[in-house]
C-alpha cells in the first residue's frame, strides 16, 4: 500500500492554526499587558503615591520636587536627592519652610 500522508493533511493543519492561534492569544495578550501599563501609568501620573492627592511640582535651584499638598509628601527622584547635597542648608531649610508654610 502507498503511504496516505496527503489523504489526511487536517492533523498537520490543525497543529498550524494552533500553533497560530497560540502566537495570535500571545501577541493580543501582550498588547493589553502594555495597554493596561501605560493607563496603570497614567492613573499615577502625578499622583501621591501616599494619598492618591495631585501632586505640585516645586522647582528649587536645579530640582524639581513633587509635594503633596494633602499629606505634605515630598518626592523626588534619587538624581535630585544627590543636587540637594550641593545646596546650603540654609537654603534648603527655607525652601522646606516655604513647602510647608504657605498653604
Ligand atoms: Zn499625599
Amino acid at each position: 500500500m502507498p503511504t496516505h500522508h496527503h489523504h489526511k493533511p487536517t492533523h498537520n493543519e490543525d497543529e498550524y492554526f494552533a500553533r497560530q492561534d497560540a502566537e495570535l492569544i500571545k501577541a493580543r495578550r501582550a498588547a493589553l499587558d502594555q495597554q493596561r501599563l501605560r493607563v496603570e501609568r497614567a492613573s499615577h501620573f502625578m499622583k501621591c503615591p501616599k494619598c492618591g492627592a495631585d501632586l505640585v511640582e516645586k522647582k528649587f535651584h536645579a530640582m524639581v520636587i513633587d509635594v503633596c499638598p494633602e499629606c505634605k509628601g515630598t518626592w523626588m527622584d534619587a538624581g535630585e536627592l544627590e543636587m540637594l547635597g550641593y545646596v546650603k542648608r540654609s537654603e534648603i531649610s527655607r525652601f522646606i519652610g516655604s513647602l510647608f508654610g504657605l498653604k
